[in-house]
């Protein structure tokens, strides 16, 4: 326990953070640290997180429950889903950033391909389908996107990311916003244009030597995004002979 202090400290900071720099607004979102493979730190619910005392943080099992008093954060369910399914997230953010919850209530995904730096830190953002906060519904519902992703679009509600340490969750969350804003001026200028599959494979290797995996076949344009399309030779060749059919 004596690392705790150290952690509550952190946490209070990166609710300050998150909301300064308009991540979340008042009581909205919150935070987890794991402390052990037992244990983990979260924000109290129903707090500011502008204004997180570290004395009121809360240590919560496996389970969910709260050791030694404090109520742990109403959506403790969707951090315990996600250290089940992530044995290397250290710590989770829940926020609802502005432009990207825009995306996820407008039932539009973030555009695909779009952005160099976006494919080579995230792959893509998938959205997890709806669920009601604080349910075992909405835990459920990241686990399959989370298992491949460190940052998820919640349908209708907000995002979730994961980081190996506090810092890296919460920088998550401030590249994903950005990205949103930029992918909105983009569809505001007539809309992205996206990389072709050669290009998310350059991408890809360079994510994978910086020690990440390669980019998820998920995350490349489909036909329609990038104007290319892929077909085998046989396909080709088929397409040629029925048109010099045609011809004749
Ligand atoms: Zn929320």
């Amino acid at each position: 326990m004596s690392t705790n202090p150290d952690v509550a400290n952190a946490i209070a900071a990166a609710g300050r953070d998150l909301n300064s720099r308009g991540l979340l607004a008042s009581y909205e979102g919150n935070i987890s640290v794991r402390l052990d493979s037992e244990r983990l730190l979260t924000t109290p619910t129903g707090v500011h997180k502008g204004r997180l005392d570290p004395g009121e943080m809360v240590v919560v099992d496996r389970r969910g429950a709260a050791i030694g008093g404090g109520q742990p954060s109403s959506e403790i369910k969707l951090h315990l889903a996600i250290y089940e399914e992530r044995e290397d997230a250290g710590a989770i953010v829940h926020a609802h950033p502005p432009t990207a919850t825009g995306y996820a209530v407008a039932g539009k995904e973030l555009p695909r391909a779009a952005l160099a730096e976006t494919v080579a830190m995230f792959g893509c953002v998938p959205v997890a389908p709806y669920g009601t906060p604080s349910t075992e519904a909405l835990a459920d519902s990241v686990r399959e996107p989370i298992r491949t992703f460190d940052v998820v679009l919640l349908a209708n509600h907000g995002a979730v990311t994961v980081g190996a340490d506090l810092e890296q969750a919460v920088e998550r969350m401030a590249q994903l916003e950005h990205f949103a804003h930029i992918a909105l001026v983009a569809h505001l200028l007539g809309g992205a244009h996206s990389f072709s599959p050669a290009q998310v494979d350059e991408l890809s290797r360079l994510r994978q030597s910086a020690g990440a995996g390669p980019v998820p076949s998920a995350c490349y344009p489909a036909a329609d995004e990038s104007g290319n399309i892929t077909l085998t030779r046989k396909e080709l060749v088929g397409l040629i002979a029925d048109a010099v059919r045609r011809i004749r």
